[in-house]
């Protein structure tokens, strides 16, 4: 049987990456929970509505046609927006819509809606907490942040965006704690998740680990 798999952690701390490659291993889909934030921030920005305007954001996410491709595409209003949605200045954006109460909860609403079935691998921030609380396996996933703004950087670099290593640093800070200080399901990890720190594995390294969990607790 398919099961749900919830990964949480701050930005950067590997979660997309490792998300694709067990969905790869296990022959299940990868939900990159993040990207829909990132698309709601987008399209307030294109539709001139302040990213505090919890009415308006509400009212625009209940008209917006918005697909998550199980290729990790994401079509916003028949649009591919995978790259446009990658900016830091939508990093923030996003960061900043995700603290709306209404936004979190028509975007937890058509998380629960895709995965109803199994086989799904969401990464996120309130994956285990609040979106799959009762999945099997949830993993916390961590890296000290000079790690993760090295990765940043490199992943920057090979796709011609900002490269200035203080920069992301900061920004990685910034995102970091907005994401675990928010009123409302703020970054945190769930009591039953269990903690990798990926700041000195390899990505196989960090798939292997998570790939054993899932072994070990659904025996497949
Ligand atoms: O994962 P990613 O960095 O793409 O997410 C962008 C932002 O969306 C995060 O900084 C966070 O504020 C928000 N987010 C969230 N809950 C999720 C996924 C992302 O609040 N499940």
């Amino acid at each position: 049987m398919k099961i749900n798999i919830a990964i949480d952690g701050p930005s950067a701390a590997g979660k997309s990456s490792i998300s694709d490659m067990l969905a790869e291993s296990l022959g299940y889909t990868h939900l990159d929970t993040g990207a829909m934030y990132r698309a709601v921030a987008l399209s307030a920005l294109r539709n001139g509505i302040a990213y505090d305007d919890e009415e308006k954001i509400v009212a625009m996410i209940e008209a917006m046609k918005l697909e998550m491709l199980p290729d990790g595409r994401v079509i916003l209003e028949g649009e591919d927006v995978s790259e446009k949605i990658r900016t830091d200045e939508i990093s923030m954006g996003a960061s900043d819509v995700s603290k709306l109460q209404g936004c979190r909860e028509a975007l937890v609403r058509m998380q629960q809606h895709i995965c109803k079935d199994g086989g799904y691998i969401l990464d996120g921030r309130d994956i285990g907490t609040v979106v799959l609380k009762d999945a099997p396996v949830k993993i916390y996933m961590v890296a000290s942040p000079e790690a993760r703004a090295q990765r940043r950087l490199l992943q920057n670099q090979s796709q011609g965006l900002l490269a200035d290593y203080e920069q992301i640093l900061e920004d990685i800070k910034k995102r970091d704690y907005q994401d675990m200080h928010r009123e409302h399901s703020p970054l945190t990890k769930a009591e039953d998740a269990i903690e990798i720190d990926t700041s000195d594995m390899t990505k196989e390294e960090v798939r292997d680990a998570v790939l054993a969990i899932v072994k070990e607790k659904t025996g497949d």
